[in-house]
């Protein structure tokens, strides 16, 4: 079978059955992200499963034209580009799932915003701008599942892997007999090798540096073991034994630390940890956010707070 062209889609094959769905251009940072169309095999699926492939909704009309009807869809996270456009996939007559309690963002904007706790910085209609620019509507219904549980579509096996240090219930999936690994948003996003992206993010609340470490060890141990193929939401596919996704995530968060640690030592010493913290905001060490208006200013400036604090304190624990 050979693949169909469709503006503004690149189609990649992973195996014979399964695609890497990736949109070119897409309306604002984050609307979209990377996944798998599962596409029908005789002795396993009827119907095409797909996995977050979140693109906007008139790729997706094109690319049921080509592999529909589709059966299930699966969400990984709650986050902005995972959630936006799956509402398509849905009225085609798709059954959506996603992991509690991150599935409810699916539902209505407003859990979006409890979910990560913006309240604690940033007004609801900042969140409305920043979903409308993204194109965010909502789905009616979500089946919820737990991060870890093992997902059976007619037969055909996803296992879910808990990858926590990104989100609350953040998911990768195993696909045992294809020996597809999908780390998800885990943090790996050059566009291609050599290329660097901003790399594993934690910048809400409830993100963990030191839960990203062992999650990055957990992959890299199942890629190794039992997949072929490694994919992800914003990068390219990788081969076993290629071991580039865990070298730059690894690397990309030792560099963040550094950054942080460089620009504590040139500060004036202060006890005070949160005086720390807005000084160093003022330096603009991850985002430009001098060079930001408006309400993308001010979700950038609650996305850095977090990264920020979350360096501080791991440098504080280090220097006891
Ligand atoms: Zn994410």
């Amino acid at each position: 079978m050979s693949l169909p062209k469709i503006e503004n889609l690149q189609i990649t094959r992973v195996t014979e059955n399964i695609l890497h769905i990736h949109q070119i251009k897409t309306p604002f940072y984050f609307s979209c992200c990377d996944g798998l169309l599962i596409l029908p095999k005789e002795g396993r699926n009827g119907l095409t499963i797909v996995l977050d492939v979140n693109i906007e909704p008139r790729h997706i009309n094109a690319l049921y034209e080509q592999f529909g009807p589709v059966s299930s869809y699966v969400c990984t996270h709650g986050h902005m580009d995972h959630i936006t456009h799956v509402h398509t996939w849905e009225d085609l007559g798709a059954k959506i799932y996603g992991p509690e309690p991150e599935l409810r963002t699916l539902l209505d904007l407003r859990h979006f915003y409890k979910m990560y706790r913006w309240e604690e910085g940033v007004d609801y209609a900042i969140i409305e701008e920043f979903a409308k620019i993204n194109k965010y509507e909502k789905c009616k219904k979500a089946v919820p599942f737990n991060p870890g549980d093992k997902l059976n579509f007619e037969g055909f096996e996803i296992e879910t892997i808990p990858l926590l240090g990104h989100s609350v219930s953040h998911v990768g999936f195993f696909l045992q007999k294809e020996k597809i690994l999908h780390i998800s948003c885990l943090g790996f996003d050059q566009p291609k090798p050599g290329i660097d992206g901003f790399g594993p993010w934690y910048g809400f609340k409830q993100c963990s540096i030191s839960q990203y470490m062992d999650d990055i060890d957990k992959a890299e141990f199942i890629f190794r073991e039992g997949a072929k193929y490694l994919t992800s939401s914003h990068s390219y596919i990788v081969k076993n034994p290629d071991k580039a996704p865990f070298k730059y995530m690894r690397r990309k968060i030792k560099e963040n630390q550094q950054k942080v640690d460089i620009a504590l030592a040139n500060l004036k010493p202060t006890p005070n940890f949160e005086k720390k913290v807005e000084k160093l905001l003022k330096k603009d060490l991850f985002f430009p956010k001098k060079k930001m208006r408006g309400f993308i200013k001010k979700i950038y400036e609650f996305w850095e707070r977090e990264i920020v604090t979350k360096h501080v304190q791991k440098s504080e624990m280090l220097s006891y």
